[in-house]
């Protein structure tokens, strides 16, 4: 290779843009105790730990589907629990669901469902632990369930660039999984039998998922409500607090853009 024969020569000048250190070579020899260099192993030299870390973040970005800037944008940081026009016991409601998305985040272990009205926050703080992993290097993936199965039925297109195993096995087995929109989904057996395959492979399989929807449990198909419920993987935590729209109603610009805006999905 190439890059070996580079690290040998270590006693060439090299131009200045060059890494002083492995001359460009992106590793070096480990000193043997003696002091002198061990040729016989190599290790990553600084230079290039430093691009592996920037693939590995871009790596892990592309992955993770997060490719919407709004859902990039939302974090614990900017999580405003302390909504105006809140009631007592919604303002405490939501501050509970800010920790327990916050622990979750920290680290990730079975399964938390977000439940509440459109526009209660609960995207928001999924989205926020979507990204918090990410920022630590964790993979996580993002899905929105109606888009999701959309991308799978479209991986049978001749154009599609992924195959429909890939996707499918990526998503089943991703080591944190964020499911939002639960229930938004068309109700076609075939979109219902493979939500429920990515649900019951992930629940057999104990692997780390957030869901977040707007249903109530007995709305949902009881094969699938039924692992929601089960308490010795999944907790369930039902935000009380109302659209945030409302919040700005005395805002003439709120007013517009809530009439044209209302109607969207994502919570
Ligand atoms: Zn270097």
């Amino acid at each position: 290779m190439d890059t070996w024969s580079g690290a040998e020569e270590t006693e060439e000048a090299s131009p200045s843009s060059v890494c002083p250190i492995c001359k460009g070579a992106g590793f070096v020899h480990p000193r043997l105790p003696s002091g002198k260099p061990d040729f016989g192993r190599v290790i990553a030299c600084r230079c290039t730990q430093k691009e592996l870390d920037k693939e590995r973040q871009t790596r892990l970005q592309r992955y993770s589907g997060l490719d919407l800037e709004l859902l990039r944008s939302m974090t614990f940081d900017n999580f405003d629990w302390r909504r105006v026009n809140l009631l007592p016991e919604q303002r405490q409601n939501l501050e509970q669901a800010f920790r327990l998305a916050l622990d979750f985040a920290k680290s990730p272990d079975g399964w938390l469902v977000l439940q509440g009205v459109t526009g209660c926050g609960k995207t928001h703080l999924a989205a926020a632990i979507a990204n918090y992993c990410l920022r630590a290097g964790k993979p996580v993936k993002f899905e929105v369930v109606p888009d999701f199965l959309d991308h799978l039925r479209f991986t049978f297109s001749p154009e599609s660039r992924v195959s429909y195993d890939q996707l499918f096995e990526e998503v089943k087995n991703a080591l944190l999984l964020i499911l939002d929109d639960f229930g938004e989904q068309s109700t076609t057996p075939w979109a219902q039998e493979k939500l429920y395959q990515v649900i019951n492979y992930r629940y057999n399989a104990r692997l780390a998922t957030v869901i977040t929807t707007r249903l109530a449990l007995d709305e949902i198909d009881d094969p699938i409500s039924s692992r929601f419920i089960d308490p010795r993987i999944s907790m369930v935590f039902p935000i009380i607090a109302p659209d945030y729209r409302s919040d700005r109603r005395s805002s003439q610009r709120a007013k517009m853009e809530y009439r044209r805006g209302g109607k969207g999905r994502r919570g």
